[in-house]
């Protein structure tokens, strides 16, 4: 890439992405540690929470299927029941054996009070609860397991970042000479106190201007640029999380914010199944395509 080699800056991407062909990347490392305990626990059920297109909803599913598990997935907007079936991501999660419970948004919104989570295991018995994106201790412990000894090279590490829990397990395995950089997705301040309740020390800031209007707002500029990216590079990246991030990172890296010689590693933490009912949202907005 032009840009990087005229600023004197080397950028590496850690394919996440290609761990697993279902669970990719973060959702995977999320998962592995809550799976042991659930089983542990003797549970035969994981609940969890998530919108429509949620990464987190699919990989839940599939690492049920896998592990003998049943699934259900208490999903954002009750407009959907009946209707999900033209939703790539909740074929693929009922495919793979999740049970769907709609609800509406003012419902949605009470998932982490105590009073609906009883109502909810009054409903479905004695079951694992993942919290929405799958964030808990164990998923951050998970997060922690994506940088390796290797990487102590770099000195920035960089994620984009939904709940914060993906951003808070880098914090914790970064070195003490790295910086981590999380770029959010959505609006707001919620996500730094969120990520404090993680994490073990403060080399970290958050990236604010890149999350193109919030969660699963694209724009042209976004779509050319992850295709672009694509044509140049042959990565694919997702329009929600990945693609946001990059575009941020070379902006950063267009305005000379990082001195020459600075070594970055971005994660790439997957999403990719998430492309296809991108471009159910772009063909009705007569916005360009994501290459597939
Ligand atoms: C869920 C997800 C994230 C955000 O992870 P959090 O731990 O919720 O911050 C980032 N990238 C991709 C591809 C995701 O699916």
């Amino acid at each position: 890439m032009p840009l990087l080699r005229e600023k004197g800056i080397d950028l590496y991407l850690k394919r996440e992405d290609t761990i697993h062909p279902y669970i990719s990347g973060n959702k995977y490392r999320k998962l592995k540690y809550n799976l042991r305990e659930a089983k542990k626990l003797g549970k035969h059920t994981l609940l969890t929470f998530g919108g429509a297109y949620s990464n987190h909803i699919a990989a839940t599913a599939y690492a049920g299927h896998e592990q003998g598990l049943k699934t259900i997935g208490v999903i954002r907007g009750e407009e959907l029941e009946g209707k999900w079936h033209d939703n790539p991501t909740l074929n693929l999660a009922h495919e793979h054996g999740m049970q769907f419970h709609f609800v509406s948004r003012s419902d949605y919104r009470l998932k982490n009070e105590a009073a609906f989570l009883e109502r909810l295991t009054d409903t479905f018995g004695d079951v694992y609860l993942l919290p929405e994106g799958g964030t808990n201790d164990l998923a951050v412990k998970g997060c922690s397991e994506i940088l390796t000894e290797e990487d102590a090279t770099f000195d920035y590490i960089c994620s984009a970042a939904g709940t914060g829990g993906t951003v808070a397990g880098l914090i914790n395995a970064a070195q003490s000479h790295q910086t981590v950089l999380g770029f959010p997705v959505l609006k707001g301040d919620f996500l730094i106190e969120e990520i404090r309740t993680f994490v073990h020390n403060d080399r970290w800031k958050l990236v604010t201007e890149y999350h193109f209007g919030g969660y699963a707002k694209v724009d042209r500029p976004l779509i050319d640029f992850i295709n672009l990216f694509k044509s140049k590079t042959g990565i694919p990246l997702d329009p929600i999380y990945t693609g946001k991030m990059l575009f941020g990172i070379f902006d950063l890296v267009k305005k000379g914010v990082f001195p020459p010689e600075t070594q970055i590693l971005a994660i790439h933490t997957g999403g990719l199944q998430g492309i296809k009912g991108m471009n159910h949202i772009l063909k009705k907005k007569n916005l360009p395509l994501l290459d597939v």
